[in-house]
C-alpha cells in the first residue's frame, strides 16, 4: 500500500482522531489515512460485547457521556442516540456503602448525625484547621472543603492508589472535578445532556469512520511508517507529545489502568455501575458492573460481569492519563512550544495536549482544530 498518496494523516482513532477524520471527509471531501496502534478503533472509549453474557462493556473503564455544550451535543447525535442512564457512584468504606460525590447523605451517615443543609458549613468549619493561605494543591484544597476526616476516608488513599503520587503534588484542579454537595442530590453529573450510546461506543465509532475515503490501518505504529508518508502531509497526531519529539525535553509521567474481568452467576452483583474502594488495603480502586449502563436493554442472563480497576504508573508504552505535577507541566510547555512551530502538524487530545479531558472536551477540541486549523489550509494542499 502506498502511504505517500495521502495528504491527510491522522494518528490515533480515539475521539480526537475520529472526529477530525469525519470532518475532513464530509466537509472537504479529502481522503484520509488513519493510523491506529491497537487492533480496534475508538481509543479508550471503545466498547465490546461479552460473548458469554451478551453484556456490552467499556474496555477501558466506564465512560458516561455528559455535556452542557450544544455544539458538541448536536454534532455527536448525528452518529448515535444516547440512552437515559444517569450516573451515580457509591463508595465502600469499612464495609459500609456511602454516596459519592460527598453529599449530605454521605456526611450524615459517616458521622451518624442528621444535619440540615444550612448546618453543614458550621459543622465542617469546626473540624477544620484554618489555612494561612489559599489552598495550593489537591490535599489542601480537599481538606479546605470537606475537612480532614472525610478526606482521609474517601479521598486520600483513593487518590494515592489512583495517581501513585502524594496528593500534595497534584494540582487543586483535580479535586474540582469532584463536586461536593450540601444537599441529598446524588447524580454524579448535572450536565444538561447525559447518557451512554444506545448501540454502544463501538457502533458510534464505526459510523464516524464509515466514509470510504477513510482508510484505517490497525495494528500499525506511526513511528515505524513515518518515513513512508507524503512529505508535506497534514498530520493530526493524538499520541503522547513527548514521543512525537523523541523525548528531547525528557519523558512526561503517565498513569495507566488495567481491568480484571470476572463472570459471576448472579443477576446483579453490586446494584450499581460503579463502586469505589477508597481504602489503602484494597488494591483496586473501583469495581465496574456494566450491566447497569443499559437499563433499556433486557439482558436476560442470570449472570453478570464485573471489572476490578487497577491504576499504575506507565513508562510511556500504554499511557492513559497525564500526571499533572508542576514538573511535568513545565516539560509539557517546552514540547508545546515546539509543536506550535510546526505548520503541518496538529498535536492534540488527552495524550497530545497532556490534559485530563472528558469526552465532550475532546470533541470540542477536534471541531476547533478542524474549523480554525485545517479547513482554512485546504487551498494550500496539493
Ligand atoms: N477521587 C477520590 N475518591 C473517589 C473518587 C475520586 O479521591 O472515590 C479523587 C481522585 O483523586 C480523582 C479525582 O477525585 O482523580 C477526580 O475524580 P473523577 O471521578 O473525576 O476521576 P475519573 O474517574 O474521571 O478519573
Amino acid at each position: 500500500m502506498d502511504l505517500s498518496e495521502y495528504s491527510f494523516v491522522i494518528v490515533g482513532s480515539g475521539l480526537l482522531g475520529s472526529v477530525v477524520a469525519e470532518r475532513i471527509t464530509s466537509q472537504l471531501g479529502q481522503k484520509i489515512l488513519l493510523i491506529e496502534k491497537r487492533n480496534h478503533v475508538g481509543g479508550n472509549c471503545f466498547s465490546e460485547v461479552d460473548k458469554e453474557t451478551n453484556i456490552e462493556f467499556h474496555k477501558y473503564g466506564t465512560h458516561i457521556f455528559h455535556t452542557d455544550n450544544e455544539r458538541v451535543w448536536k454534532y455527536i447525535n448525528q452518529f448515535t442516540n444516547f440512552n437515559s442512564y444517569r450516573h451515580q457512584v457509591l463508595s465502600s468504606y469499612q464495609n459500609k456503602i456511602y454516596q459519592l460525590p460527598i453529599n449530605l447523605e454521605t456526611i450524615n451517615s459517616f458521622y451518624n448525625i442528621t444535619l440540615k443543609p444550612f448546618e453543614v458549613d458550621d459543622f465542617l468549619a469546626r473540624l477544620k484547621t484554618p489555612l494561612e493561605k489559599a489552598p495550593s494543591n489537591f490535599e489542601e484544597k480537599a481538606i479546605s472543603i470537606i475537612g480532614k476526616d472525610l478526606y482521609e476516608a474517601f479521598i486520600k488513599s483513593y487518590t494515592e492508589k489512583q495517581w501513585q503520587v502524594d496528593p500534595k503534588q497534584l494540582p487543586a484542579s483535580i479535586f474540582n472535578r469532584l463536586p461536593f454537595r450540601k444537599n441529598y442530590h446524588e447524580s454524579y453529573y448535572f450536565d444538561k445532556w447525559q447518557g451512554v450510546p444506545t448501540d454502544g461506543y463501538a457502533t458510534m465509532f464505526n459510523k464516524l469512520l464509515s466514509d470510504k475515503k477513510i482508510t484505517v490501518l490497525l495494528n500499525t505504529d506511526f513511528f515505524s511508517v513515518r518515513n513512508q508518508l507524503k512529505k508535506n502531509a497534514i498530520i493530526i497526531y493524538s499520541g503522547p507529545i513527548d514521543k512525537f519529539f523523541d523525548y528531547r525535553f525528557g519523558k512526561l509521567s503517565w498513569r495507566t489502568l488495567s481491568f480484571h474481568q470476572e463472570t459471576i452467576s448472579v443477576e446483579d452483583f453490586q446494584g450499581n455501575a460503579v463502586i469505589n474502594y477508597p481504602e489503602k488495603e484494597i488494591p483496586y480502586i473501583r469495581i465496574h458492573e456494566p450491566k447497569h449502563l443499559h437499563p433499556e436493554r433486557n439482558y436476560t442472563t442470570e449472570k453478570t460481569i464485573i471489572f476490578k480497576e487497577y491504576s499504575m504508573k506507565d513508562d510511556g508504552k500504554n499511557p492513559f492519563y497525564p500526571i499533572l505535577s508542576d514538573d511535568n507541566q513545565q516539560k509539557y510547555d517546552l514540547y508545546k512550544k515546539e509543536a506550535d512551530q510546526l505548520k503541518n502538524v496538529f498535536i492534540a487530545g488527552r495524550l497530545g495536549d497532556y490534559k485530563y479531558y472528558d469526552m465532550h472536551q475532546t470533541i470540542e477540541k477536534a471541531l476547533d482544530i478542524f474549523e480554525t486549523g485545517i479547513a482554512p489550509q485546504i487551498g494550500t494542499i496539493s
